[in-house]
């Protein structure tokens, strides 16, 4: 039997089933899920993809891959030990420091015992009669749960362009989130990257600082902030250390789990003058300051977007000696902060060096990628190797990856064809006992705090059914339509509900993602944290239970 506690507890289990919990993923939200779950003296599986721990951090081994976040806001806040323990290097730490820290968590809690890797999680099935999950993986093997937790991330399934003769490239090509483990030396070769998101941008950055000549292929220019990454030295360490209650607190209080806290100020409550100084000090600050930290109306109110859009303007134009290059590299079609905004460490120089070109595909558009290149409207440009940072089927793409089949057969693929619909970004009516760490219409940001909170909230649901005995939770169709109108409400006013992004459910790569959809909660964590508290605290009553 799964669990000691006495018989009472039994009917929340199924004796007969391989596992209490299935976890899906052992990345950021995975790893600590594991460690939630087994405290409560659960039999757990993970089931990971990949060879290792890490999730996005084990994936994304582009070159350049770092934190957008400030490291030290970004580790796990549970465990005083291993705040204790673990040193972070740099401010924004790069991709190798976080796949070994998220390693050293493994180790550290021995969470590897317990999680299946190489194992790609295809199908996964409820079962009424059981109440459990039979969940299938891509070798064909099955397993059953009374639980099945998803923690796939938000940005794990990576999309290919859909430009023809992708295949027939003779070179070597990749798309960023699956760069091989062996480095890969770009000195003396021509390089290809198409895509200008954060990853796109990272990627430029270091690749152009060896590449024998480097092309970047640009659809949509991106209004990009200097990240101004430094070396933690041991000093700053233990204050950051002695600091860390105030910082995890300081996290949960803003809109974002940021250290950054908006500015109470409005755009134009201060003098032009006062205005330019604040945006001076914060583009010369690091981290996302100028996005979380910025005037409280410039993702909301047109006119104040504009003014704060213009200043970033003007410094890509004083950054890029090129006139015509730096009006390319300037977006037209948003505004600043409407999209996620990628932070850079020399970026806009890079179109300075005499071995990086700017290619806008809007001008000349990609018409297929040959054995040899690439061949555009107006060219034909020979490539050793194509770098595809071209982004992902967000927050859902994971999800209809895999043939998820609920009460009655129905699949959530189907189900949300229009569109996420959710209770609470945890759960959804019709697929009773799963449980999302962080699903669509959850509240988005500095990942690991809202993840860990979503994982605790998982906790809790599941030893509240335990202790009586539940054998099955599930939300209920008005539940998730009340949450669904709520977040969809929530969003209303913002600016970024009127561009195209993965925030906005958008990939023109994949077919039934043309359309605009809110697919995250947009009204801030705090107002998420207490809606989540309010449904524990009342047993769970919005919730079927049985
Ligand atoms: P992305 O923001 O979706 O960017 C994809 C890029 O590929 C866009 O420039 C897109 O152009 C382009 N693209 C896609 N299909 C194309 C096609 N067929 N032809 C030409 N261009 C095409 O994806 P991402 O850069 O991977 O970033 C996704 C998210 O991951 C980020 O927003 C961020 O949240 C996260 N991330 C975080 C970090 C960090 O913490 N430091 C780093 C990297 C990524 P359009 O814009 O025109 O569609």
């Amino acid at each position: 039997m799964a669990y000691s506690q006495a018989a009472a507890h039994e009917a929340s289990t199924n004796p007969s089933t391989d596992f209490d919990a299935i976890i899906i993923g052992a990345g950021v939200s995975g790893l600590y899920q594991l460690y939630r779950l087994r405290e409560l003296g659960l039999t757990v599986r993970v089931f990971e993809a990949g060879s290792g721990v890490g999730g996005t951090w084990y994936w994304n081994r582009y070159p350049g891959a770092r934190f957008d976040s400030e490291s030290w806001t970004y580790g796990y806040s549970f465990s005083q030990e291993l705040l204790e323990e673990w040193d972070w290097e740099e401010h924004f730490a790069g991709q190798p420091e976080t796949e070994r820290y998220l390693n050293y968590v493994a180790d550290k809690f021995d969470l590897r015992r317990d999680i299946q890797f190489h194992s790609r999680v295809t199908a996964a099935r409820y079962d009424e009669d059981t109440r459990s999950w039979d969940v299938e993986l891509e070798n064909g093997r099955r397993y059953s749960s009374r639980f099945l937790v998803t923690a796939i991330g938000v940005l794990s399934a990576a999309t290919m362009p859909t430009i023809p003769g992708v295949k027939t490239f003779q070179g070597q090509s990749c798309h960023t989130h699956y760069w091989p483990k062996e480095p890969v030396r770009f000195e003396g070769k021509r390089v290809a990257v198409i895509g200008t998101g954060a990853t796109g941008v990272q990627t430029i950055t270091e690749v152009a600082k060896t590449a024998g000549h480097l092309t970047v292929f640009q659809r949509t220019p991106q209004w990009c902030a200097p990240l101004h990454n430094a070396k933690i030295t041991p000093e700053e360490m233990r204050r950051i250390r002695d600091n860390y209650t105030e910082i995890f607190a300081r996290c949960q209080e803003t809109y974002g789990c940021f250290i950054h806290a908006t500015d109470p100020r409005s755009t134009f409550e201060v003098t032009p003058e006062e205005r330019e100084a604040f945006w001076e000090k914060l583009y010369g600050e690091p981290g996302f300051g100028i996005w979380m930290g910025n005037f409280r109306d410039i993702l909301v109110d047109r006119e104040a977007n504009a003014l704060i859009s213009d200043f970033l303007a003007r410094k890509i134009r004083q950054r890029v000696k090129d006139p015509g290059v730096a009006e390319k590299l300037i977006p037209k079609n948003h505004g600043f902060g409407t999209r996620r905004v990628p932070l850079e460490s020399g970026y806009f120089e890079v179109y300075n060096q005499p071995n990086v070109k700017l290619v806008d595909i809007t001008e000349t558009p990609i018409e297929r990628v040959t054995p040899t290149g690439i061949k555009t409207s107006d060219a034909e440009y020979e490539f050793d190797i194509i770098i595809y940072a071209t982004g992902f089927d967000a927050i859902t793409g994971a999800f209809d990856r895999i043939n998820i089949r609920g009460v009655d057969g129905v699949s959530l693929k189907d189900k949300w064809k229009e569109g996420p619909q959710t209770f609470l970004g945890i759960l959804v009516d019709g697929f009773p006992n799963m449980l999302m760490v962080m699903g669509p219409h959850a509240g988005l940001g500095n990942f690991p705090r809202a993840a860990e909170y979503s994982a605790d909230w998982v906790t809790g649901l599941v030893r509240f059914a335990r202790d009586r005995g539940l054998s099955r939770v599930e939300a209920t169709a008005a539940g998730a339509t009340a949450w669904t109108d709520h977040v969809i409400a929530s969003s209303e006013g913002l600016l970024f509900t009127e561009v195209d992004s993965w925030m906005t459910g958008i990939n023109r790569n994949v077919e039934g993602k043309q359309v605009r959809r809110i697919m995250r909660y947009s009204g801030g964590h705090p107002k998420f944290r207490e809606r989540c508290e309010a449904a524990a605290a009342d047993g769970y009553r919005e919730l079927a239970l049985a």
